[in-house]
């Protein structure tokens, strides 16, 4: 990857988030991309994602409900800015940055800033807890999800060195 932009070097200074932090840091650099409205939530805020991604995610979503399943999008697109009000947050609450970037991701490098991105849950279940992987909702989608062009990121010892995440689905383009 390149140099980062200056404004984003700028805006990651300003939350306390510095070179050695990005040194080795695993996740990919995410440009914000363009979303669609595509409904609510489970907090009825509107969610936003890629166009691509809301018809293949009401495809998967029509067949779970056949198979008597329900999944429901907790979190889809986050922008830059939203995730560095969550670290300024985090910040203010007394968390060192160190910790915070622990479990939440650099600005900038979020994968819900492509839009592909989906945090599922299933009712019944908090949400983006490591429990939702004993839901029927988690099985269903570990057999069926690859066919509607879904993956989990952040599996068990995943390449990133990010935390084991079962609810974190993102959707890629077939190749
Ligand atoms: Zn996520």
């Amino acid at each position: 990857m390149g140099p980062l932009p200056q404004e984003i070097q700028h805006r990651l200074h300003h939350l306390g988030i510095e070179e050695r932090h990005l040194i080795g840091y695993q996740l990919p650099f995410q440009p914000e991309q363009s979303v669609i409205v595509a409904g609510q939530d489970i907090y009825e805020r509107p969610l936003r994602m890629s166009a691509d991604t809301y018809s293949s995610w009401l495809e998967l979503e029509a067949a779970a409900a056949e198979s008597n399943i329900t999944i429901q999008v907790v979190s889809a697109f986050r922008s830059f800015n939203y995730q560095c009000q969550i670290i300024q947050r985090k910040r203010e609450a007394g968390e060192s940055v160190d910790d915070i970037l622990r479990v939440s991701a650099i600005p900038g490098f979020s994968e819900h800033h492509s839009g592909r991105a989906l945090d599922l849950t299933t009712p019944g279940h908090p949400p983006l807890e490591e429990i939702f992987e004993e839901s029927r909702a988690f099985a269903w989608l570990t057999q069926h999800a690859q066919a509607f062009g879904f993956a989990m990121t952040y599996p068990r010892g995943n390449r990133y060195q990010v935390a084991y995440e079962p609810w974190h689905w993102c959707w890629h383009p077939a190749t």
